[in-house]
């Protein structure tokens, strides 16, 4: 094993999908597909996850892929020393030659000396230390039983074995529900990430509609987890939280059944629901959007003229694909061809699916090759996918939008809905240009 440093990245997972369950919601017919995937795995997580956790590390046990990965989808940090490493794995220690732990200890030993700024440590598992059975949960205890005091290590999986990139945060936020202290206080807590930004816009709605109590996991500091218990109310920021919404269920919070804050609806509903869980009148909750709603809808017109009647497709890469669809046909006036996910979560999409105008298609899980032959059928408007998907359609003739950008941009809330309106319309009007 060599500590690397830093980080790179860039490859693509290749896998196969969890079981497609064909099962129709109340109302909905499911294309359940199993087969060949293409999408990034779970390491891509780190990228947005260690801007927000601003005193965490995230130390990488994996290959040279693993690495390449990682420098070319965070690579601009070159002028500040970078808070993500990887530890790669070599040949001897993939041929179980090596005593990987004892050379894990060593790699992390060295790098607390080395950075007393860690207060909290993530071992990100990848596939090549799934696959030598790498245990880094025992790891992760032994290092913080030896490094006592000084910094909290703890483990999650970063591997594409089975999964799509956004579970990389459910994975690591997953991880430290455990370590949230216990109080049963009431409180709102907002759940999975979102840049500073849109925190503070948020804190701002959230404290004009009269709820004080609130917090955000992850929070900027690793060291300042959110308290958790019965008096907790969760309110879900992402869709791919799943897992971590479970683990805090199980410590006593309840979730609110509510939309996703995108678009202007979206952003309503979402705060309206938090309101309606607290008990606050729905007269108070117009109140305080009034303003950031109107601001909201000037901005939004000229990409709703952009983007009506045009005729969109998701395929499966990010799980913000239904959201996002209802999204550019409720607010934007866009016409839904297929809307792929990854894999179709009930309990955190019920809310969206009663808002979600019926697409053509609404499919779970992914048979590449299928998916892409009725792509060229359909020939959507605009096609939103992964990035290794996106150069080769263009080269078809398919105008496509990159679904990682819409992880790594700001889209949440009022603020950011023609943001977000023009992060569609963008490759509309750059393929429409390059026809004259
Ligand atoms: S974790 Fe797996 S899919 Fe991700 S870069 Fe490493 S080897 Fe590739």
């Amino acid at each position: 094993m060599r500590h690397a440093g830093d980080i790179s990245a860039a490859a693509a997972g290749r896998c196969d999908a969890p079981a497609g369950a064909a099962r129709a919601g109340d109302s909905w017919p499911v294309l359940g597909e199993r087969g060949q995937r293409r999408v990034f795995c779970g390491l891509a997580g780190i990228v947005w996850l260690h801007r927000k956790i601003q005193d965490a590390f995230f130390l990488v046990v994996g290959s040279r892929t693993c690495a390449h990965l990682l420098q070319s989808a965070a690579g601009v940090m070159i002028f500040a020393e970078p808070r993500f490493a990887t530890a790669i794995l070599e040949d001897r220690d993939l041929a179980g030659m090596a005593d990987c732990n004892d050379e894990l200890d060593r790699v992390v030993g060295e790098l607390l000396a080395r950075r007393p700024d860690i207060g909290t440590l993530f071992l990100v598992g990848s596939c090549p230390s799934e696959v030598i059975k790498l245990d880094l949960d025992t790891a992760a205890e032994r290092l913080t039983g030896e490094h006592q005091g000084r910094v909290r290590i703890l483990a999650y999986s970063g591997s594409g074995i089975e999964t799509t990139f956004t579970q990389g945060e459910d994975t690591c936020l997953r991880a430290l529900v455990p370590q949230m202290p216990a109080s049963d206080e009431p409180s709102l807590l907002v759940v999975g990430t979102l840049p500073d930004i849109v925190e503070d816009q948020f804190r701002r709605l959230f404290a004009a509609v009269g709820i004080g109590s609130l917090q955000f996991l992850p929070a900027r500091s690793g060291t300042d987890l959110p308290r958790v218990g019965a008096g907790t109310k969760m309110l879900a920021a992402q869709p791919f939280v799943g897992d971590t919404v479970a683990a805090l269920v199980e410590r006593g919070a309840e979730l609110i059944a509510a939309p996703y804050p995108f678009g202007i609806q979206g952003t309503r509903a979402w705060l309206g629901a938090a309101a309606a869980a607290f008990g606050i009148p729905e007269d108070t909750v117009d109140a305080a959007c009034a303003g950031p709603m109107a601001r909201a809808e000037r901005g939004l017109a000229r990409y709703r003229e952009q983007l009506a009647g045009k005729r969109v497709s998701f395929l499966p890469d990010s799980q913000l694909e239904i959201p996002l669809a209802r999204f550019l046909a409720q607010e934007c006036g866009m016409e839904l061809v297929e809307v792929g996910v990854p894999y179709l979560d009930r309990r955190m999409m019920d809310a969206e699916l009663a808002l979600l105008p019926v697409p053509e298609r609404l499919s779970e899980g992914q048979d590449l090759e299928a998916q892409l032959d009725r792509l060229r059928a359909d020939r959507p408007d605009l096609t939103v996918c992964g990035l290794g998907l996106a150069n080769p359609l263009e080269g078809e003739g398919l105008t496509t939008k990159w679904s990682i950008e819409l992880v790594f941009s700001p889209v949440h809330g009022f603020d950011q809905a023609p943001d977000l309106a023009e992060l569609f319309a963008r490759p509309l009007n750059r393929r429409a240009r390059l026809a004259f």
